[in-house]
């Protein structure tokens, strides 16, 4: 390293090309790939992590490295992960930084840090000085007593907080010698109970599974394995004596869930097992307290770390094990913004970099992902029961239009689910109600000329939503008073509503059942910060009889109590134009179901439909996964979809139509004129939403054998590409969805 006199810096802000800077002699011996730098540009300090290290620069005048802040960010590993991200999903490097120095990173947050209140004096001391002060300073008795008393030093502020105390008696204690106080790092603790929860007795199948596992871990070669189990089969126990077996082979694990399912209830499971060792990545915590997590999993204090998406990018050392619960979930992918990453896909290369273990965890596994396992890619696991006594919810499907029929008009609710529900309130048990549409009524329509309303920024019908009493664009979030008269015909007509969502059903139900308490959950009532936790936290409370909700509640959460899934509109996805959509629907379906009935009463599903004979709804019903996979997989080689091909799609958008047509069109031209072998370049159209927040949006789907050459291909387009800078592009490799 010592020849290198030049460092080529990738600075944090959105600059596309790294710059060359000048070693200066102090920084030489400690300077290294990875470093964190401030650097000046023009005469503003900039932040940047360096690149490449190397003897000379094609630039005459560098100006030298200003300071620095780190002297290494990356391991090894991950440095060619941020590599191979950068090439596979077209995404310059320094952009790609932005995943592996998350914002605790980039600005130098120092970790939180608590005080503790330790013994300075032993156990038998302590107990002599405990008993003499009783009497007189009965406070300094008591913190003594506190401590003596618990596992690990206890937190000051927790110490203040249960004895009710001010901090002098603490003090005097530390005047006495008998305690001291220490900076630990605040591992995110949330002062939440957990109770220690020991190993369970595996059954045979999970022993199985385990055993596989086990044999790769031992073995320190990278391996995936997909467990595949339905709801409440035991996947967790798996993951948690998986992730001792990384433990006592001295390596580290990282475990990563669905966003929504982050929450309280999932992380005191972890707790439960493994104490206060492990590290909790979290978007809702602060800077401080992500710092200390990332910090410590750095130095490798902690070997556990749980997290969302962005956690897969996290420092964990000496990576033995990476865990994806729930792999099929849509929400490990990132859509909006480039690298347009899967988490599940960083997870399996991340594996391969550091020779570890991954296991992908789930019900509904991804097509893709089944389809690896099957072709022998990865190891393939089953767990076909539940591990408890809880058997699988039997599932009725309604034909909604000979229910509507027979009752004479609409209702969101056959009579069969009415007498469910009632039934189920009348036995304290719990029911949750599922509608993918949030709002009261789905749009606003001229009775005379058809007039729609829809949001000036946005190609959309606007969504009336009773609560604050107004229209809603789902897309920007425009509002808008209710229509009065309709402004294209100003005729005499009356506006009338369409379609329904999930407050109008809240209503409805009230309406039918007065005394029946219902609590709604969808993106409307959970804007707060944690309020989706607090709601489920009320629910498994049993302060509601009926959770009423979007998709949110049909994931990965456990209601001891609640028996009874109706899914209101469950053929309403199929709709969607996408490759995807048959997967989505089943998905949702099968999860769904999974909710009901976990404990020991029976569960039920009552599926309601406008399409009661569709193949689809009757294998989700009896959760048939291989028959479905069979029959999807069958359409995708027929129509040659993933996993037959690989697929990307390129967005253009911008705030002139016809610029941005114009400049996709060129913009695939060149593409074409490119020509890359075994390649399909679909025609440029408007995407599923042709319109957002004033800008048009248009699109078109490439489909390749390789994704990397055409990667490469892009990328090159894409720097040099002389559209306006108003224009746009999104590279999405891999897309989940070709509709958005
Ligand atoms: P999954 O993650 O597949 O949905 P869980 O791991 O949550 O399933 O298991 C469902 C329930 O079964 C939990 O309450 C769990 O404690 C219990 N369980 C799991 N494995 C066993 C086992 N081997 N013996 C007894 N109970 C088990
Ligand atoms: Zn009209
Ligand atoms: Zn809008």
């Amino acid at each position: 390293m010592s020849e290198a006199r030049v460092a080529e810096v990738l600075l944090d802000q959105n600059l596309e090309k790294p710059l060359d800077y000048e070693i200066p002699e102090n920084f030489r011996a400690s300077i290294q790939i990875g470093s964190r730098v401030e650097v000046y540009v023009r005469n503003t300090l900039r932040k940047g992590t360096i690149s490449i290290l190397k003897k000379a620069s094609a630039f005459a005048k560098l100006r030298p490295l200003h300071r620095i802040i780190t002297e290494s960010t990356l391991s090894d590993p991950l440095w060619k992960l941020a590599h191979w991200m950068s090439r596979y999903y077209c995404s310059p490097l320094q952009r790609t930084m932005k995943c592996f120095t998350p914002p605790n990173v980039r600005r130098e947050v120092k970790p939180k840090t608590r005080l503790t209140a330790r013994l300075a004096i032993t156990r038998e001391i302590a107990l002599e000085l405990c008993k003499t002060l009783q009497s007189k300073q009965s406070a300094q008795a008591a913190v003594l007593e506190k401590i003596l008393n618990s596992e690990r030093p206890p937190f000051l502020s927790a110490l203040l907080e249960e004895l009710k105390i001010s901090r002098s008696p603490i003090d005097a204690l530390v005047k006495k010698k008998a305690l001291t106080l220490q900076e630990t790092a605040d591992d995110a603790l949330d002062d939440a109970e957990f109770f220690p929860s020991p190993p369970k007795t595996l059954n045979p199948e999970q022993a199985k599974s385990l055993e596989q596992i086990d044999e790769s871990l031992q073995s320190g070669a990278f391996k995936t394995h997909l467990l595949f189990g339905v709801t409440g089969s035991g996947k967790t126990e798996v993951y948690l004596q998986a992730i001792q077996q990384a433990l006592d082979l001295g390596k580290s694990a990282l475990l990563l869930v669905p966003e929504i399912a982050l929450t309280s209830q999932t992380i005191e499971r972890f707790r439960a097992r493994f104490g206060l060792k492990l590290a909790v990545l979290h978007h809702r915590k602060s800077l401080g307290e992500r710092s200390s997590a990332w910090e410590s999993l750095k130095s490798g204090e902690t070997r556990i770390a749980i997290g969302a998406r962005s956690a897969i990018f996290c420092p964990a050392q000496n990576l033995g094990l990476i865990i994806i619960d729930e792999e099929h979930d849509s929400s490990y992918k990132q859509n909006e913004e480039m690298p347009t990453y899967h988490a599940r896909d960083i997870a399996v290369m991340r594996g391969k970099l550091e020779n570890a273990v991954v296991i992908l965890g789930s019900a509904t596994p991804s097509l893709d992902s089944y389809h690896n396992a099957l072709t022998g890619k990865y190891s393939l696991s089953i767990l076909t029961a539940r591990a408890t006594r809880a058997s699988q919810p039997s599932v009725r499907i309604i034909d909604m239009k000979s229910a509507l029929d027979k009752a004479g008009g609409f209702s969101h609710f056959c009579p069969d689910l009415l007498d469910a529900i009632k039934d189920r309130a009348e036995k304290g048990e719990q029911t949750l109600l599922l509608l993918n549409r949030r709002g009261y009524r789905r749009m606003q329509i001229c009775s005379q000329c058809r007039y729609i309303a829809k949001c000036p920024h946005c190609d959309l019908s606007l969504t009336y939503h009773k609560g604050p009493n107004t229209l809603r664009c789902h897309l920007c979030d425009y509002q808008s008073p209710l229509l009065r008269q309709c402004p294209s015909c100003q005729g005499s007509s009356q506006m009338e509503f369409r379609g329904f969502g999930t407050e109008h059903v809240e209503k409805s139900l009230s309406a039918i059942f007065p005394h029946i308490k219902t609590l709604r959950m969808d993106r409307d009532t959970t804007q707060k910060k944690n309020s989706h936790e607090e709601m489920f936290k009320e629910f498994r409370a049993h302060k509601a009889d009926v959770l009423i909700g979007t998709q949110m509640i049909a994931k990965g959460f456990h209601f001891p109590s609640a028996t009874l899934v109706g899914i209101l509109n469950a053929d309403a996805a199929l709709q969607i134009p996408d490759f995807r959509s048959a997967e989505s629907v089943f998905q949702l379906i099968a999860q769904a179901s999974g909710r009901a009935g976990r404990s020991d009463l029976k569960g039920e599903v009552i599926l309601q439909t406008f399409l009661p004979q569709h193949p689809l709804l009757h294998l989700a019903a009896a959760q048939d996964y291989p028959t479905f996979y069979a029959r999807e997989i069958e359409e995708r080689r027929q129509f040659s979809f993933p996993p037959f091909c690989r697929l990307a799609k390129v967005v253009f958008s911008g705030p002139d139509e016809t610029e941005t047509l114009e400049a996709i069109t060129h913009f695939r031209k060149a593409l074409v004129s490119a020509a890359l072998p075994e390649i399909e370049i679909l025609p440029a159209l408007p995407a599923g939403h042709p319109k957002i927040k004033d800008r048009y949006r248009f699109q078109f789907l490439i489909k390749t054998r390789n994704i990397l050459p055409l990667s490469d291909c892009l990328a090159t387009l894409r720097a040099n590409a002389s559209t306006s800078r108003k224009i746009h592009i999104l590279i999405d490799i891999d897309p989940t969805s070709t509709f958005f």
